[in-house]
């Protein structure tokens, strides 16, 4: 399936993110649950912005000139994910929902920076 981008409906958009994202969450919920011991928010607060410094790290060393290879920005990055998601959960947040909201709210915005002709 190929998505136009002109055209997209943000509803349809925020619903798809909202349905997926919340079941992709409900997956890592209980996979975390079943196999790992409980830990707090803060935890994997301090976790998720632990693996964002190792992404941005990664970033700083290729910015400077280090050839990194691309399977170390997809480790990171799937690190920073779930990381996310364990956050999420703990936290008691319905990402998927939390994620639909905030694109509507961009959306808004966006739109009443474009009818006076800024971006956003
Ligand atoms: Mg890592």
């Amino acid at each position: 399936m190929r998505l136009n981008l002109d055209n997209i409906n943000i509803y349809d958009f925020a619903e798809s993110v909202e349905r997926y994202i919340n079941q992709i969450q409900n997956y890592f919920d209980a996979y975390q649950k079943s196999h790992f011991p409980e830990r707090s928010p803060e935890f994997f607060c301090l976790e998720l912005n632990g693996e964002a410094g190792e992404l941005a790290n990664a970033e700083k060393k290729n910015w400077k000139g280090k050839i990194i290879d691309k399977s170390v920005f997809e480790d990171e990055s799937a690190d920073v994910f779930i990381a996310l998601m364990n956050y999420a959960n703990a936290r008691k947040i319905k990402l998927g929902s939390a994620i639909a909201q905030k694109l509507l709210k961009i959306e808004k915005i966006r739109i009443e920076l474009a009818e006076k002709g800024e971006d956003y």
